[in-house]
């Protein structure tokens, strides 16, 4: 038999409220779904992130166009997953920056990505059949890269603090009004999936790499906008006691000679009463729980199919 992956009851549509977080800064927060936002510079903007399709990127589009008609120069893309790429057709870009790394896992595991997330989170990906392939950066880089806003309006800093939610986060950082938009990298709000983190990086320097920002507001990547620098940090340490939680959780069973299974029930137990009623907990332990199993055995992480989501959430559930 076959189980019901939890995120296939999660059928409902979320409300999506633009934010105004400081003069040409903006983001829409979607009730614990994806985060996005754009930067205006003095004649153009800059768009993070691409949501899942053309039709919801669109829908993102329609509502920052009620605040400015300049054109998309640049669409940033924080990491490879496709709920946050596969839209990337409707901004009209004339360039498209990642990571190098990201370009890689694309290029690596992109398509097996899209089938397993379309499989996991359909809801997501409204317009599924408007998609017209891959998302391809046109610019990478490795450490950092400065994009000039022009007129007083300062720079905008993308760089990458080390290996995290996967190998080639990167975030965006204003560092004059102090915001920061970290991508999956931290969660407000939310449970963490970690399925194709490096979670010992992530928990320790990464994280202190973002932290060390002092970000005044910090829009993650799922849950609510914090905006004040104590409570920026706060959402840095939330997603930092996840991962911690997580890790010791399952290195104890495996320490112990238990099953990922068991593993998955420890992890379950010790996350839930901090983090059970957030959105998608119930979908992101199980396939976090096998990462961080396979982490311990030394393992990169392994691509996820819509066939091995199926295998593993039959056999940890
Ligand atoms: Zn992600």
């Amino acid at each position: 038999m076959t189980k019901p992956f939890a995120s296939s009851a999660d059928t409902e549509e979320k409300p999506e409220d633009l934010e105004v977080l400081a003069d040409g800064v903006y983001a829409l927060v979607t009730g614990g779904d994806p985060n996005v936002g754009a930067i205006e510079a003095e004649d153009f903007l800059i768009c993070f992130e691409a949501r899942a399709t053309p039709v919801m990127a669109r829908r993102w589009l329609d509502r920052l166009r009620e605040h400015t008609d300049k054109p998309v120069r640049y669409l940033v893309l924080s990491h490879y997953h496709a709920v946050r790429v596969l839209g990337a057709s409707a901004f009209g870009a004339e360039a498209i920056i990642t990571h190098a790394e990201t370009k890689r896992l694309i290029a690596e595991r992109g398509q097996q990505d899209w089938d397993s997330e379309f499989g996991r989170m359909p809801r997501l990906f409204t317009g599924h059949d408007t998609v017209p392939g891959l998302t391809w950066p046109t610019i990478t880089f490795a450490d950092s890269m400065s994009i000039e806003l022009g007129g007083d309006r300062g720079t905008l800093e993308l760089a990458w603090a080390g290996r995290g939610h996967t190998s080639g986060d990167i975030y965006a950082w204003l560092p004059r009004p102090r915001i920061l938009f970290a991508g999956d990298l931290v969660e407000n709000g939310s449970a963490v999936y970690t399925g194709d983190a490096y979670h010992q990086d992530w928990r320790t320097t990464t994280l202190d790499n973002i932290k060390s920002l002092n970000a005044e507001i910090l829009v993650g990547g799922r849950g609510e906008i914090a905006r004040t620098a104590p409570d920026s940090a706060r959402a840095v340490e939330l997603t930092r006691e996840f991962l911690d939680l997580l890790v010791t959780s399952v290195d104890k069973v495996r320490r112990a000679g238990g099953t990922v299974r068991e593993a998955y029930r420890a992890a379950r137990e010790a996350l839930l009463p901090g983090y059970g009623g957030m959105p998608v907990f119930e979908h992101a332990v199980v396939f976090d729980t096998q990462r961080v199993w396979e982490e311990l055995a030394g393992e990169p992480p392994a691509i996820w199919t819509a066939e091995r989501d199926r295998e593993i959430w039959n056999q940890l559930t």
